[in-house]
């Protein structure tokens, strides 16, 4: 199994920097505060939202029929007209769109009458995303558990969670120690668990063609690192 370990934004990630892409210093500073110096975080570049979605679409639009063009496609085909407007109004406003923190749902927590200070597990959370090194679908099941600290977050929010961090490209170990970090940031409490098995389309339809094969990832933080507590998470999930 992979665990936290991983280096999400290890060397491999050549990160554009201010110099590269004419960005001003005060951008880079900026952005620096929030995108930059964790492991965990996106590789994004500074200004990464300073074009409204409006221009982003159009120029995703012209870059794209700029590739089928290349392709040898013919764009007046119309079946294909369409595609490239619709594949970039597909990558800013629906499967890239959790790239934007404007988008991060709002989380908000309520008292938990019954005290209930037991683990509470929410099982096969719908997982669609993207791989970040071929732009191929990634998709499987999250399990997600905490124990509640006094407080308990909306069921529905988990979804939300898992959701937003999953459209982006990513890699199934930074999707999954995201949505603990984030878990762990609203919850107020470190006891949170979150196990995601997933396929890979790039795995599948390339090479070496696994298709049986998934990814299972996970992250243990806070009483989930107890052995005891863990095995009740896998049970559940089971
Ligand atoms: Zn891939």
């Amino acid at each position: 199994m992979i665990n936290s370990n991983y280096e999400a934004n290890g060397k491999a990630h050549p990160r554009l920097n201010g110099n590269s892409n004419g960005y001003a210093e005060s951008f880079t500073d900026e952005i620096g505060a929030q995108h930059v110096g964790t492991s965990y975080d996106t590789p994004l570049k500074p200004g990464a939202f300073d074009l409204p979605d409006e221009e982003k679409m159009k120029q995703v639009e012209s870059h794209f029929r700029e590739i089928m063009d290349v392709l040898g496609l013919d764009l007046t085909d119309d079946s294909l007209r369409g595609t490239p407007k619709r594949v970039a109004k597909m990558f800013v406003r629906e499967v890239f769109s959790g790239l934007n923190p404007a988008n991060k749902p709002k989380v908000s927590l309520f008292d938990n009458k019954f005290q209930y200070r037991q683990m509470l597990v929410e099982k096969g959370i719908r997982v669609q995303s993207f791989c970040e090194h071929h732009f191929l679908p990634i998709y499987g099941r999250a399990h997600i558990a905490y124990i509640a600290n006094g407080q308990v977050i909306g069921l529905s929010k988990l979804n939300r969670i898992v959701e937003y961090y999953a459209r982006r490209p990513q890699v199934q170990e930074r999707l999954t120690v995201q949505i603990a970090n984030e878990l762990k940031s609203v919850l107020g409490t470190e006891d949170v668990a979150v196990y995601i098995e997933a396929k890979h389309m790039c795995v599948e339809m390339r090479g070496v063609q696994h298709e049986h094969s998934s990814t299972v990832t996970t992250e243990y933080s806070g009483k989930f690192l107890n052995e005891n507590t863990r095995a009740e998470f896998l049970q559940a999930i089971r």
